[in-house]
């Protein structure tokens, strides 16, 4: 039995040994007499990293204490015991964990814990076992020997004082910050830097007396802290809206005339100015990242149309009547010839004769109306005016002007004539001294005025030379 105790400690020590770079249970009885420890294997534990993205987990369920922290010195109690001074340090027994009852049991019956002890030691690698059973079973050999005697002794009286290590992990949730950029548009964002937890540590030390809770430590050890998530967003604003007003004609002014009696024939005036009926819009122009997406009407306004209205004048302008005679030709004051006399008023002849060139235009003398106008041969010649041949008299006021002899007329009895205007044109028609023959022999302008006397109630000839220009 005890070779076979012996056996299974040794083998249990190298596991113990393998399993100490890790994690190791440790199961003490505060008992003077006897240390109790406790192996179980937790490599799945082995990596916690893996489950931190889960948050807050218990990693290692109970029964874990670190190494580095023991609950208490074992050491201490160490004298007591008959144990050998390395054996804690380098031995362990172990036994279930779970059941403390067992303890208990184990006073009585060695050879069980034995058993159990094999069952947990085949759960580790077994390449690591070998290695380190070489090195150190001659050694501890011993020593487990012993430690089966001294359970014996005390496990009845003592109590059972258990610490069970927790380790926690708590994420520190990270911030979210957000950087403004000017350059993109309000609608635009993206994350610059990805948020990253932070996580803490919080190992929770429980400690058991006679499996009931006596009292709770926890330690907190910040791992990783957070890191802010970083987001990009634009300020630019992405829509934008902008106002115009338009003004457009909606409607065009007519023009109206009106006829005015006072104002002469060919002139025209504005009344009232004309105005179109002209529409005022103010749209809303929508711009989405510049680009022109909507206009909308907002307003609208239209001012009222205004005819225009223009006087056209109907009245006939007013003629100026001059009253003065002037030469029945063209004289070379006018741009004409000036012609010599070729007979004077007075014996027995009742006009001044010009000795004009045949053909050239004999003008009125005075403004006024044609009151005779007859070519040669429409009186017989036993008729006095046959000797005028074509000739023309024009009515003045108070005054008659007689044109003969001329070669043709360009004016009709009704006829209403200008000063200087152009009756006809010389000639030699009717009696004339003839001298020298041939078509033009006698060519001249037979000139009389005739003035009006109301006491009389007829005209009469005067002297030309009394009211003509050239001698006035
Ligand atoms: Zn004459």
């Amino acid at each position: 039995m005890n070779k076979n105790n012996k056996n299974n400690i040794a083998k249990n020590k190298d596991g113990a040994k393998r399993f100490r770079e890790t994690e190791k249970r440790v199961v003490a009885a505060a008992a003077a007499a006897s240390f109790v420890f406790t192996l179980t294997s937790c490599s799945g534990s082995a990596h916690p990293m893996n489950t931190l993205s889960s948050g807050t987990e218990d990693v290692i369920t109970s029964w874990t204490q670190s190494i580095q922290e023991p609950p208490f010195d074992f050491t201490e109690k160490a004298p007591e015991q008959t144990l050998p001074s390395e054996l804690p340090d380098d031995s362990n027994e172990v036994v279930p964990p779970e059941d403390e009852s067992d303890t208990d049991t184990d006073t009585g019956e060695n050879t069980d814990m034995g058993n159990d002890i094999d069952s947990d030691s085949d759960t580790g690698s077994d390449s690591d076992i070998d290695t380190g059973s070489d090195n150190n079973s001659d050694t501890d050999t011993d020593t487990g020997t012993d430690t089966d005697t001294d359970t014996d002794t005390g496990s009845d009286v003592a109590p059972v004082v258990e610490v069970r290590t927790s380790i926690l992990f708590e994420t520190i949730p990270f911030q979210t910050i957000y950087v403004n950029d000017p350059d993109m548009y309000d609608d635009e964002s993206f994350v610059r830097k990805e948020g990253v937890e932070g996580r803490v540590k919080v190992t929770i030390y429980s400690t058991y007396i006679d499996g009931v809770l006596d009292s709770t430590k926890k330690q907190r050890e910040t791992q990783y802290f957070s890191q802010n998530r970083v987001i990009v967003r634009g300020t630019k604003p992405s829509v934008t809206t902008e106002e115009k007003t338009v003004e457009e004609i909606a409607e065009k002014y007519s023009t109206i005339y009106e006829e005015c009696d006072t104002m002469e024939i060919g002139t025209t005036k504005i009344k009232t100015e004309g105005k179109n009926a002209v529409a005022t819009r103010t749209y809303l122009y929508t711009y989405t990242r510049g680009e022109l997406t909507s206009r909308e009407l907002i307003s609208e306004s239209i001012s009222e149309r205004v005819d225009e209205v223009v006087l056209v004048g109907t009245k006939e302008p007013e003629k100026v009547t001059d009253t003065t005679f002037g030469m029945p030709f063209i004289d070379a004051a006018h741009g004409g010839v000036d012609y010599s006399v070729t007979q004077d008023f007075g014996s027995g002849h009742s006009a001044i004769d010009f000795g004009v060139y045949y053909g050239d235009p004999i003008v009125a003398s005075m403004s006024g109306t044609v009151i005779a106008a007859y070519d040669e041969g429409y009186f017989s010649k036993d008729n006095i005016l046959w000797t005028y041949g074509t000739y023309v008299v024009i009515q003045h006021d108070g005054y008659r002007t007689y044109y003969a002899h001329l070669s043709s007329r360009t004016v009709s009895i009704g006829d209403t004539v200008e000063k200087g205007q152009v009756i006809g044109y010389s000639g030699n028609t009717g009696r004339v001294n003839s001298s020298s023959g041939g078509p033009y022999a006698g060519t001249h302008l037979h000139f009389e005025i005739r003035k009006y006397y109301p006491s009389l109630g007829v005209y009469h000839t005067v002297d030309p030379a009394l009211y003509l220009p050239w001698w006035n």
